[in-house]
C-alpha cells in the first residue's frame, strides 16, 4: 500500500469530438482547454502524493498516437530556467504537454475528412512502456544501482480518458491488448467524458479490473479524477469508488467488423462472424454443407431474438459445433 504507483494516461485527443464536447448545447459543455487545466492539475496532483511517483502521458490523435510526456525519460530534465513561484515537475509536466498536444493539433490536415483516433496505438505504447519500467534491464540504470527489487518496482495503471465512439475496426487489437495488460497485472481503468458509451472500454476495464466510469457531471471532472482516480488500486480497494455495473459484453465480428447480438463463432480458432460460413477465413478449416444449412435456419429466428435481449446479458453465441472436415 506504501509503494509508489506509475499512471500511463491516454488522452483522446480527436478535434471534432473536443469541438462537439464545446458546443452550448450541452448540458455541461467541456472545451478542451478546460480538460487539459483540469487533467494537469490531477497528474500534478499524483506527482507531488508521493515523491516515487511515475507518469507517463499519451496523446491519441487522428490516425496517429504520441507519447507526451514520460517521467523516467532523462530529457525530461533538462533545465531551462523556469518560473520561480512553480514547483519544478509541474511545470515541467504542464509545458511539455501542452506544447506537444499544440505541435500535433496544428500539423493535421484540416481539408481532408479526420482519419480515424488512435487510441489503439497509444494504448499499445502504453503497454510497452510499462512493461519496460517493470522488466528494468541492468544496462538502463546509468548511475550505477543495482536491478531493482521487484518489490519497489511501481505498481502501475492506464487511465483512458475518451471522447470518441467506438471504432469497431478495433476490437481486435483492443481484446490483444486487454490480454496484455492482464499478463502484466495492468488495471485499465477508463473515464467517458464525452459521446456514447464504448463497449471495448467497458470491457477493458472490467477484463483487467478497472473501473468505467461514464461522466454524467462534466463541470466535475478534476472531483471525479481525485476521488476515483488518484488513490492506488490497492487503497482504492478500501473505498467506494464509483463504477457502473452494466457492461455491453458484445463482440465484433471479424468479417465486417460489426458489433453482433448474436455471432458464429469457429469451432477452431473462436473467430466470430455475423453469419455461417462455407471457409473459416482465420483458420481456413472447412465446415460441412449440413452444418451450414443448420446454422442458416437459425439465423433469422436468432436476429429476431436478439433484438429483444437484454443489452446488458452477454450474447447467446450459436457455436459451429459440426466437426471440421478438413482440420489443419
Ligand atoms: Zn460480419
Ligand atoms: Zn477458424
Amino acid at each position: 500500500m506504501d509503494q509508489p504507483s506509475h499512471i500511463s494516461v491516454i488522452l483522446d485527443l480527436s478535434p471534432s469530438q473536443w469541438h462537439l464536447s464545446s458546443l452550448p448545447q450541452n448540458p455541461y459543455p467541456l472545451s478542451l482547454k478546460s480538460f487539459l487545466a483540469q487533467v494537469l492539475a490531477f497528474l500534478n496532483l499524483h506527482i507531488a502524493s508521493k515523491h516515487e511517483n511515475t507518469l507517463a502521458i499519451f496523446g491519441a490523435f487522428p490516425g496517429k498516437s504520441v507519447m507526451l510526456y514520460s517521467s523516467t525519460d532523462p530529457a525530461s530534465d533538462s533545465s531551462d530556467s523556469g518560473s520561480p513561484n512553480i514547483y519544478r515537475p509541474f511545470e515541467i509536466v504542464d509545458s511539455r504537454v501542452v506544447t506537444r498536444i499544440e505541435e500535433e493539433l496544428e500539423s493535421i490536415d484540416d481539408s481532408q475528412e479526420e482519419a480515424p483516433i488512435g487510441l489503439v496505438g497509444a494504448l499499445t505504447k502504453a503497454l510497452c512502456y510499462i512493461n519496460r519500467i517493470k522488466h528494468p534491464t541492468p544496462s538502463t540504470q546509468s548511475n550505477g544501482t543495482t536491478v531493482e527489487d521487484p518489490a519497489t518496482l511501481p505498481d502501475p495503471r492506464i487511465l483512458i480518458l475518451s471522447v470518441s465512439p467506438d471504432l469497431s475496426t478495433s476490437y481486435i487489437p483492443i481484446m490483444n491488448s486487454i490480454f496484455s495488460a492482464q499478463k502484466l497485472k495492468i488495471i485499465i481503468d477508463v473515464c467517458k467524458i464525452y459521446g456514447p458509451d464504448t463497449v471495448f472500454l467497458e470491457q477493458a476495464a472490467h477484463l483487467t479490473g478497472g473501473s468505467y466510469v461514464y461522466l454524467e457531471r462534466r463541470d466535475a471532472l478534476l472531483q471525479h479524477l481525485v476521488m476515483s482516480h488518484l488513490p492506488s488500486p490497492a487503497l482504492r480497494k478500501l473505498m467506494a469508488v464509483p463504477t457502473q455495473d452494466k457492461i455491453d459484453f458484445r463482440a465484433a465480428c471479424f468479417c465486417h467488423k460489426n458489433i453482433v447480438d448474436v455471432g458464429f463463432v469457429c469451432s477452431v480458432c473462436l473467430s466470430i462472424f455475423c453469419r455461417p460460413v462455407a471457409v473459416c477465413t482465420t483458420c481456413r478449416t472447412k465446415f460441412p454443407m449440413s452444418t451450414l444449412r443448420r446454422l442458416d435456419a437459425y439465423l433469422p429466428r436468432a436476429a429476431k431474438q436478439a433484438n429483444g435481449t437484454a443489452k446488458t446479458s452477454a450474447p447467446p453465441t450459436p457455436t459451429a459445433t459440426g466437426l471440421p472436415s478438413t482440420p489443419r
